[in-house]
């Protein structure tokens, strides 16, 4: 008779989903300051770096400065605003110099999640993604670092008429590695980050290229330098200090002009607007294309350097339009005006879509898990959720600053287990919660980009008092998270 064993799913310590700069920054944490953890990152791409990869389109860059996209670990020495190129290797130094490439699984999707409290355990199920083979593994701890949009398509509302568009319509998410633009009149849906980014590299070799815009956004301009850097720099300042030194200067200005933004609006969307004014003349209408309904910071505020943009515009080479579309057209866009706009290309920089949790079903002892009904703790962990910790990052400072300060709190979360011989460790709302006001996930006046107002529904919700606050503020946190109580009845352990 033959006899079949089944195999023991692989088992691990903590499992990482996603290496982004997110699931990278989480290896590097385990690995040194969770030495004795075993653990892997899963990653449904073929390689590393999450957004860099995904992301093809001409001009991709950051729009936040390196220093402290960068790791608080790894100096950055080049320009202030990076190429995903250059982020990229900067991401594979990390990789490289700290041995983590063998913690790697690329090509691994995870496809579902669920937890055991008899076990005490995750089981995923992965599907291989060039196999399509399916492999179970399990976990002790779940470090979510899929980011928060869906990598595989970029969000494009439906208009009228798309179908009788003669020319091509693309997504910069998905962007055609045949897609040639040279001589084509280009119009570009979009004045966010993507498109400032990618119009001014479109626009020295197209006919033309039109940034068309709904409403007007903030822009600001600088020089892609960092003086006190290079300063620092002449004087042969090691790199590790001239890293932390100008990290410090960004995140205090980054800090002021946020406080700034909030204290006194009018005079910072003045500010804002008349640089731009400066930089483009009487070419274009300031006042009606750059001077947003919202006040600044509201949503994210576009660093374009060197002002490039507005060099396009003021070199005739780009253009704005603030209209709405009423229907594409066979030869591009009528205008709700009355106007067209005439195209060969379109390229609808319209956004994500929000991706909660990888898009992964997940369950707890059998019951599937309504994300939504859960109340964050420290917008890090979730009631009811046992054994998971996700990074979201900042919108108003560098996303990377809070994969370094939850590095941290996971590790003196596993010190805590360890010395309580806790085996789960899970937040529930205490006696003294009963009733708290439980809010959006971020809050509208805070911050409301599409992405986010389109998916709200789907995130958890916050409380209105610590720990149950997700209140996006680095300054505040930096200070708070290193001492938060891990002992205040607000995260249970169970051994
Ligand atoms: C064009 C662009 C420019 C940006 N510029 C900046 C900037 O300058 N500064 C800033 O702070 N932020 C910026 N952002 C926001 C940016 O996304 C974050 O800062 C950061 O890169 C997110 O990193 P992450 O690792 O958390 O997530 P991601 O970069 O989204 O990476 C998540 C990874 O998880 C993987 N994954 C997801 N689900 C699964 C699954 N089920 N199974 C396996 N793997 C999975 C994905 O394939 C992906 O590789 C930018 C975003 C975009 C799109």
């Amino acid at each position: 008779m033959r006899t079949t064993t089944t195999a023991l799913p692989e088992h691990f310590d903590v499992i990482v989903v996603g290496a982004g700069i997110s699931g990278v920054g989480a290896a590097w944490h385990l690995q040194h300051q969770c030495a004795d953890k075993r653990y892997v990152v899963l990653e449904s791409q073929p390689s590393f770096g999450g957004t860099w990869i995904t992301h093809r389109f001409p001009g991709i860059r950051s729009d936040s400065d390196l220093y402290t996209f960068g790791y608080r670990f790894k100096p950055w020495t080049g320009a202030p605003i990076a190429t995903a190129a250059e982020i990229l290797k900067y991401m594979g130094e990390v990789i490289e110099e700290n041995d983590l490439a063998a913690h790697i699984r690329y090509g691994h999707r995870i496809v579902s999640a669920s937890w055991s409290t008899p076990e005490r355990r995750w089981t995923l199920r992965v599907r291989r993604v060039d196999g399509g083979d399916e492999i179970t593994l399990t976990a002790n701890f779940l470090w979510m670092c899929q980011g928060y949009y869906r990598h595989e398509s970029g969000y494009t509302p439906r208009w009228p008429g798309m179908a009788d568009f003669g020319g091509r319509i693309v997504h910069p998410q998905t962007w055609p590695a045949d897609l040639d633009t040279k001589g084509k009149k280009v119009v570009v849906i979009g004045s966010g980050a993507t498109a400032a980014t990618l119009i001014p590299a479109l626009a020295p070799h197209c006919a033309h290229v039109t940034m068309l815009q709904r409403s007007p956004t903030y822009f600001r301009t600088g020089r892609n330098v960092n003086d006190l850097a290079d300063m620092l720099r002449a004087l042969e300042i090691p790199e590790e200090w001239t890293h932390e030194i100008v990290r410090r200067k960004v995140l205090y200005e980054q800090d002021l002009f946020a406080r700034r933004a909030r204290a006194e609006p009018e005079a910072v969307r003045r500010e804002l607007i008349e640089n731009l004014r400066g930089l483009v003349g009487d070419k274009v209408d300031v006042d009606l294309h750059f001077n947003p309904r919202y006040r600044p910071w509201q949503q994210r505020l576009a660093f374009v350097p060197d002002a490039d943009l507005f060099k396009s515009i003021a070199a005739g080479q780009a253009s704005v339009v603030t209209d709405e579309i009423e229907r594409f057209v066979a030869g591009g866009l009528l205008l709700k005006s009355g106007a067209t706009l005439e195209a060969d290309i379109i390229v609808t920089a319209t956004g994500f879509d929000l991706s909660v949790l990888g898009d992964i079903p997940f369950s707890i002892d059998g019951a599937p898990l309504e994300f939504h009904k859960t109340v964050t703790w420290r917008g890090a962990m979730f009631t009811g959720v046992p054994n998971l910790l996700w990074v979201f990052g900042y919108f108003r400072a560098s996303w990377t600053l809070r994969v370094d300060l939850l590095g941290d709190l996971v590790a003196r979360l596993f010190k805590q287990m360890e010395a309580t011989g806790a085996t789960m460790v899970v937040p529930r709302l205490r006696d003294a919660d009963a009733g708290m006001e439980l809010k959006p996930w971020v809050l509208e006046e805070d911050f409301n980009p599409g992405y986010l107002a389109r998916g709200m529904h789907l995130l958890p919700r916050q409380g209105t008092a610590e720990p149950w606050l997700h209140h996006q503020d680095y300054q505040r946190e930096n200070k708070e998270l290193p001492r938060a109580s891990l002992t205040d009845g607000a995260l249970v352990f169970e051994a």
